[in-house]
């Protein structure tokens, strides 16, 4: 009899788990839904670009109906609301529900805003194209205010957060900026740019040398770095740092850290720190009919550590999981996933970057680790077809 596999969430992983499933198993054997809040696989990589005007939305927001279309896969828009593993059920905000043989959690991860008072409240997120859309919209507002009041709290502009996603938010706007000023009627030198982190550098991950060279190259485009300064409070357009200074912006955008999606957190499945805790197979380890892809679930690597939440990783673990459905589904074995690592790439506006790429860790800078990013990107859009978002 056909079984019905449910997929939540249409992001990298979920995309994957669909298609994989799909290629894996016949229509007559099981019917396959994707729910999703958008009606778009969002390419969130790539968001800080359409945040700072330098992407059209159609190269990150890709239709559904596009990449599913002659695939015999549903698909239902709307948010879920909760999801009951021991009833095999989802339920939506619009009074549907669902029943499933097999579920795939695949909701991404939420802005961790970590109780800072006032922050969540004050900060616009980088975390959907409607997200970046209203960045862009009102940093032009900004700009347009400024010229007519001299407010500098409008033409200050700060990223709270110095990991990849605000360091690659940065970097576009230091791109962009100048040439907004000059269609607003703005002096540049009149904008301050900041970007706040916490710790005493920005993106960790990368050698000393390749820190200090995107440090360099932020700076000379204008960014004022901020490091070792934690935002402790927001009071209105106030942010305050941990030294007890304070800065008056009318545009904070948090990018200072993700935690696991809430409804997968408190769905009843076992969780670790608010991921889902998974098999080796990415079965829930207490519910083996739920499926995990991407950052909602917690991976650990040989040494004990987990796998950072990353783009690459969601993708692998999405492939696996529609293989392993339809192992599990039919009786046969499944795989053990064996994610692969291909690197970390971070840009730096429109033609500078830097990379640590391959198993060695070979560092790039510049125009090639910015080229290296744009392939990577490219790969990905045609390994899930969806290469007509390269046209924009
Ligand atoms: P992150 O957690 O990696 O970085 C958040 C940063 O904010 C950290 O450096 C942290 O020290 C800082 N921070 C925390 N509290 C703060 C405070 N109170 N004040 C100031 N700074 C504070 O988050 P992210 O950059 O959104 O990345 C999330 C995940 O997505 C990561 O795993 C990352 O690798 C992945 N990602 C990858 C790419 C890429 O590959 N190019 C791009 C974006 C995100």
């Amino acid at each position: 009899m056909s079984k019905h596999i449910v997929i939540l969430g249409a992001g990298y992983g979920g995309l994957l788990s669909a298609l994989s499933a799909r290629e894996h198993l016949t229509a007559a054997e099981a019917s396959i839904t994707v729910i999703n809040k958008y009606d778009s696989h969002q390419i969130i990589t790539e968001l800080h670009r359409l945040a700072a005007g330098n992407v059209s939305e159609k190269a990150v927001a890709l239709p559904l109906s596009k990449l599913f279309k002659g695939k015999d896969i549903n698909v239902k828009i709307g948010a879920v609301q909760s999801v009951d593993p021991s009833a095999k059920k989802v339920s939506m905000e619009d009074g549907s529900s669902y029943a499933y043989d097999v579920l795939v959690l695949a909701l991404g991860s939420e802005t961790n805003f970590f109780g800072i008072p006032g922050l969540k409240e004050n900060s616009f997120t980088l975390k959907s194209a409607d997200e970046a859309n209203r960045i862009f919209a009102h940093v032009k507002e900004r700009l347009k205010a400024y010229r007519a009041s001299k407010n500098k709290a409008d033409a200050t502009f700060v990223i709270g957060g110095g990991g990849l996603t605000g360091t690659e938010l940065v970097g576009e706007l230091a791109d962009e900026l100048p040439g907004y000023c000059r269609e607003a009627g703005v002096d540049f030198a009149d904008v301050s740019l900041y970007l706040v982190e916490a710790m005493p550098t920005i993106l960790p991950m990368f050698s000393k040398e390749l820190i200090e060279r995107a440090v360099t190259s932020l700076e000379s485009r204008g960014v004022q770095f901020l490091t070792n300064l934690p935002i402790t409070e927001v009071n209105g357009n106030v942010v305050t740092l941990k030294d007890g200074r304070t800065i008056e912006t009318n545009t904070l955008v948090w990018t200072g850290g993700v935690q696991g999606h809430s409804l997968v957190a408190n769905c009843g499945i076992e969780v670790n720190r608010g991921r889902a805790s998974v098999n080796e197979h990415l079965q829930s380890v207490s519910h083996p009919d739920v499926f995990l892809a991407g950052d909602c679930a917690v991976v650990f690597g040989p040494e004990g550590r987990p796998y950072p939440p990353t783009a690459q990783l969601a993708w692998q673990m999405g492939e696996l999981v529609g293989a392993n459905i339809a192992a599990s589904l039919r009786g046969g074995s499944m795989k053990t996933f064996q994610p692969v690592f291909s690197g970390t790439l971070a840009s730096l506006g429109r033609k500078d970057g830097i990379g640590m790429i391959g198993e060695n860790g070979i560092e790039l800078r510049g125009l090639p680790a910015s080229l290296m990013k744009k392939a990577s990107n490219a790969r990905y859009l045609s390994h899930i077809d969806g290469l007509f978002a390269l046209a924009y």
